[in-house]
């Protein structure tokens, strides 16, 4: 089978990038592991994803933010950032950048859903399922994938979406700088007795982090971060004793606390491909940045970057040019890196600081809060980050 671009992985990033290439007039294959019916209805995974008015744009373009059911769209109006056992907040308000919301939250899954729904109704790109890409090989002059089913295609183009321990990239010969924080994520959602009144709270309290996300009514979406070791133990803690924990390491903010369903654990590990291209082939999505949950950026930056790399095809198509060419894709990695790098070495420089309880530590974390309140162009930089409303 020969075709234009072929994506490995149809994740939200795959996916996306399949959809912004209709109308191009290019012909794409997707190979995915999971079957059509698991793309089709995603499984809860308890992510909620917060999304920036940047990748709010894109989504509306894709046609993916209107396939979104309204109610399960939660406006996150002001955020907040804790420390330890101060009293001080570091407080964001959307009315300052925005008449409705610093930023949204949607469910994991029913992102992954829309933008299925929306490249299924493309004519231009195949989706094949329940198969992977076992090898993958490119020269000057095309893209090869051998597929576990035995079929074997070649493109113009490879552009690999297939997660943060993608095995193209490896395969491809790119290095990633890995780094392991020894630490789980667990993501729930809990039911509460007082309004949250769209306040999003990251708490970095001693020994664990306590992220607190808005949803609809009475309800929240609840990370907490903490070592490996202790994780086991949360997981499979009676519901009561858990409701009681997460109720008071919140210091009661929202009176009595309801854990609503599963609990959903992630291990740390975040990724930087050390290159994003190679010969005729492209990273996009956690197959190229892979981060901390901590700042919300992992799908945003996946939104972001394949809509660079979508760019810069169009503008190749239109002066007839090749699209998988090196030029082409030298300027995709340069324009993605030059946004991904600065906020994964930041986000990762916050973790560090952050989840270190010695005292000295404890001193410049308390600094560096009040620090971030008092001075306003410091605080306009963060908000310009969380929103993205300036791009
Ligand atoms: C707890 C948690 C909270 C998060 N919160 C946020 C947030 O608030 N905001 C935000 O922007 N981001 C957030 N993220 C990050 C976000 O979820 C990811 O960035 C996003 O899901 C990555 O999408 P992807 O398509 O790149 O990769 P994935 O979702 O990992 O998809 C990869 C796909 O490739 C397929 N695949 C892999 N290998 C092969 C192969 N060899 N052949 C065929 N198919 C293959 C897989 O089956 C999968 O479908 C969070 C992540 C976690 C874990």
């Amino acid at each position: 089978m020969n075709t234009d671009i072929i994506i490995i992985g149809a994740g939200p990033a795959g996916l996306s990038f399949a959809r912004s290439l209709a109308g191009t007039g290019l012909k794409a294959v997707v190979v995915e592991k999971f079957s059509a019916e698991v793309l089709a209805n995603p499984p809860i995974d308890g992510r909620d994803i917060a999304l920036t008015h940047l990748s709010k744009g894109i989504m509306e373009r894709l046609g993916v933010w209107s396939r979104i059911p309204e109610e399960e769209i939660s406006l996150i109006r002001e955020a907040k950032v804790l420390n330890g056992d101060s009293p001080y907040a570091l407080h964001f308000d959307h009315q300052k950048v925005s008449d409705d919301a610093l930023g949204y939250l949607i469910p994991n899954y029913l992102i992954r859903k829309a933008v299925y729904e929306e490249v299924v109704t493309l004519p231009d790109v195949d989706l094949i399922t329940e198969v992977t890409a076992d090898t993958v090989r490119t020269d000057a002059g095309m893209a090869t994938v051998t597929l576990s089913d035995g079929q074997t295609i070649t493109s113009k183009l490879l552009v690999a979406a297939d997660s943060r321990f993608s095995q193209s990239r490896r395969a491809m010969g790119i290095s990633a700088s890995m780094l392991d924080f020894g630490r789980v994520v667990i993501v729930c959602r809990m039911e509460h007795e007082r309004d949250h009144n769209g306040i999003a709270h990251e708490c970095f309290n001693y020994g664990e982090t306590l992220a607190v996300l808005p949803l609809s009514g009475n309800c929240s979406s609840i990370v907490i971060t903490l070592p490996t070791s202790h994780s086991d133990e949360i997981l499979n803690m009676d519901p009561e004793c858990f409701n009681a924990r997460v109720q008071s390491n919140f210091g009661n903010r929202l009176g009595q606390m309801k854990l609503v369903g599963e609990r959903y654990p992630y291990p740390l590990v975040a990724v930087h491909a050390n290159k994003f291209v190679a010969t005729r082939f492209a990273l996009i999505g956690d197959a190229a940045v892979g981060m901390h949950p901590v700042t919300a950026h992992g799908f945003n930056l996946g939104l972001r970057g394949q809509d660079t790399l979508t760019t810069e095809i169009r503008t190749a198509l239109a002066r007839g040019r090749d699209i998988g060419s090196s030029s082409l894709l030298e300027r995709y990695q340069v324009k993605h890196r030059r946004v991904t790098r600065p906020l994964y070495a930041g986000t990762n420089a916050l973790v560090r600081l952050y989840t270190d309880d010695r005292p000295l530590h404890k001193v410049i974390r308390k600094a560096v809060l009040r620090f971030g309140g008092a001075l306003p162009p410091v605080k306009r930089a963060i908000v310009n980050q969380l929103t993205e409303i300036q791009n």
